[in-house]
Order: structure tokens, then C-alpha cells, then sequence
């Protein structure tokens, strides 16, 4: 079972011109739906977006209809039922909607739309739990140093908000929102609220925007696509080294989702340590090399390595997501199952598994069969 939450502009869908990027997510969604979705896998999409722009997106581009939908920025979260109908969760906008007193930010916010410093949005885009913006990006500054200062201290006694100034291929947003809610106290909302353990749930971004959701306190995975911003892939870079539940994809879009699913892996040794890592490479006798990787002993002592060299008769099992169905080397342990082909190892049944970043329900165990 996955419990994937990704974020869509430019994390799954390019906004901007990208074949590679289009081709990309409809591997994305041939993956999905052929080897996820039976398996109680859940979608979710957590974006920015308001509803009616998320309709827009998805007939602009080849997207499936997720099982939930976060949308403004984590103030509003949605079922997706059988028939495609919505069906709102009203718990969550209860709960963040508690001290967000909707006239007093507007009275607040007033006076800068009457200076002209900022434009009030679109009645589509605009909630009881959020007051969006426009703005010259070239004001940027000031609607730092000014506007926001402003509202946060007019605000913050009586109805504490977030406010989030971010500029988006040429357009500024400035949006208020309870104190709440983002993108990251919804998806984890939404993972308790179903039920799902920290170690099934993989989010998936490319911005700042996602911050929230990165940087969460519940040992989830993250995924920043190659095309993330700098500044994400900076903090990426400083922190992936040390916990591998960070993972800086080099592919970009959903190529990197894809990218960084694929490749994890735990294998449990003959001495029963448990590696968990990124596949670097493997071989058909099962030697493999792992990247960025977690040992834990016996004893549950935990040791990172950064590389990692397993010879294939010390290994006894390994545990793989389900998307590395269709990568070549599990083609070739399939063959070899099926007898196609003898050379180098044997498979025995599965023997259980332990949760991953994705739960595994392909449980190989290997046991290397080569004379010596
Ligand atoms: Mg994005």
C-alpha cells in the first residue's frame, strides 16, 4: 500500500512547455493504475490550487482523479468518491477555521487594496478559511516589509494567520489562511485521519511551497523532483546524507517520483541486519550496492553508510516497492521463477515484510542457489 501525496504544479505536472515532462506522467499514471491502485494504494494530490483551477488542470492535461484532494494551500481537503463526485471533509475546515474571523481580515486587508498595493482574487479562489491576493512582483519588497507586517500584527492577537507571499511565473500571490493550516498540517491530517502509518506515506514537491510538508515532524518519505527550486534542493542536499527519508531525485516532474519509489529497497541479511537504501545496482546473482543507507542491527542499533556492498549468498530476503514491478532486474527474477531461465538464483516463498516508504507486496526470498 502507497499513500502518495504530491504536490502538481511542476512536481507532476510541467507548467511550462516539457514533453519529457508529459510523457513522464503518463508513466506515471499507467504505473498507478496498473500495479497501485489494486492494491489499496491511495492518490493524493495536495496543491495550491484552488477547486475550480484543479478542473482546469485536469482537462488541460492527462491527470487522473486522485482519492483526495488538499487544495488552498491545506484549507481545504476532498474525497473523491466512486462516481467522481466530491465530497468535502468538514472536519478539517472546522478544525483550522477555529479563530479565522473572516470580516476582521478583510477590514485589516482594506486599506491595501484601496492603496492599490494588492488586488483581491477571484470569488473561485477565495474561502471562508482563505483571503487570496494578486500583486506586482516588482512591489515585492514591499509587500514584505509592509503589508505583511501589517496584517500579521493587526491579526495575531484576535485571529492568528499564515500569511504566504510567493511570485509564480510572473504573478504575485499573497494569501492568508488560518494559522492551521498548510500544506503540511493538512497531508498529515489527512494521514491520520485515514489511518496510515508514517512509513506507507511518500510526499512529493518542487517548491517552497511545499515546504510545510517536506519538513514535517513524522518520519515520512520526501521526494524533491529533480526540477525542484535551489533553495529546496539546497536544504535536500544538506539533510538527504543523514536520513534517508529525504531523497533528491535526478529525474524531473514525475519522472522523479517515479525515480525515487523505484529505487528503495530494505534487505535483510543471513546475520539479520536490516539495510535500507537506495538500489544503486544489482546483479543477477543478488550482489548489490546501496546508497544512503540505514543499518539496523540485531540489536536495534541504527548506523547510516553512505555505500553499501552486499554479496548475494549473504542476503535473505529483499523487499521492494511495488512500482519495481517493472523494473528489468525483478523481470529477470520473475523469469527465473517461472524456470525460463536457471542461471544464478532460486526463489522461495515470501516470508513476510517490513513497511517501507512504500509498503512492499512483492516479497522475494532469495536464496542464492550458484555451486561454489
Ligand atoms: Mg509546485
Amino acid at each position: 500500500m502507497v499513500f502518495l501525496i504530491t504536490d502538481l504544479d511542476d512536481t507532476l505536472v510541467p507548467q511550462t512547455e516539457s514533453p519529457i515532462g508529459d510523457r513522464y506522467l503518463i508513466d506515471f499514471n499507467r504505473i498507478w493504475t496498473n500495479e497501485l491502485v489494486s492494491k489499496n494504494s491511495l492518490l493524493v494530490y495536495n496543491t495550491g490550487r484552488s477547486i475550480t483551477l484543479f478542473y482546469q488542470l485536469v482537462h488541460q492535461k492527462s491527470l487522473l482523479l486522485p482519492d483526495y484532494l488538499i487544495c488552498g494551500v491545506g484549507t481545504e481537503i476532498y474525497r473523491f468518491l466512486p462516481d467522481s463526485k466530491l465530497e468535502k471533509l468538514q472536519q478539517w475546515t472546522d478544525f483550522i477555521s477555529q479563530d479565522f474571523f473572516l470580516e476582521y481580515i478583510r477590514q485589516v486587508t482594506e486599506r491595501w487594496v484601496s492603496s492599490g498595493l494588492v488586488r483581491l482574487q477571484s470569488e473561485t479562489e477565495n474561502s471562508a478559511v482563505k483571503q487570496s491576493f494578486y500583486f506586482d512582483p516588482q512591489q515585492l519588497d514591499i509587500i514584505q516589509t509592509t503589508v505583511v507586517a501589517d496584517v500579521e500584527a493587526s491579526l495575531c492577537s484576535t485571529s492568528p494567520v499564515k500569511v504566504i507571499v510567493s511570485v509564480q511565473h510572473g504573478v504575485g500571490h499573497l494569501d492568508i489562511i488560518p494559522f492551521k493550516a498548510n500544506k503540511g498540517t493538512a497531508a498529515m491530517w489527512l494521514r491520520e485521519y485515514l489511518g496510515v502509518a508514517p512509513e506507507s506515506t511518500v510526499v512529493c514537491g518542487d517548491s517552497m511551497n511545499d515546504y510545510d510538508m517536506f519538513f514535517c515532524s513524522v518520519p515520512i518519505y520526501r521526494i524533491a523532483v529533480g526540477n525542484c527550486e535551489e533553495n529546496i534542493r539546497r536544504e535536500f542536499l544538506k539533510v538527504s546524507s543523514l536520513d534517508p527519508h529525504f531523497y533528491l531525485a535526478s529525474k524531473c516532474y514525475a519522472g522523479g517520483i517515479l525515480e525515487a519509489v523505484s529505487q528503495t529497497v530494505t534487505v535483510e541479511t543471513k546475520s539479520g541486519d536490516l539495510y535500507r537504501g537506495t538500489l544503486h545496482d544489482a546483479e543477477d546473482n543478488m550482489n548489490c550496492q546501496l546508497k544512503k543507507v540505514t543499518c539496523t542491527g540485531r540489536d536495534g542499533k541504527i548506523t547510516p553508510f553512505e555505500h553499501v556492498f552486499l554479496r548475494g549468498s549473504k542476503i535473505r530476503f529483499f523487499i521492494v516497492p511495488d512500482i519495481l514491478a517493472n523494473a528489468p532486474m525483478f523481470k529477470r527474477v520473475e523469469a527465473i521463477k517461472e524456470g525460463k531461465t536457471g542461471r544464478g538464483l532460486g526463489l522461495g516463498r515470501g516470508r513476510g515484510f517490513i513497511g517501507g516508504p512504500v509498503k512492499a507486496t512483492i516479497r522475494a526470498r532469495i536464496k542464492r542457489q550458484r555451486t561454489t
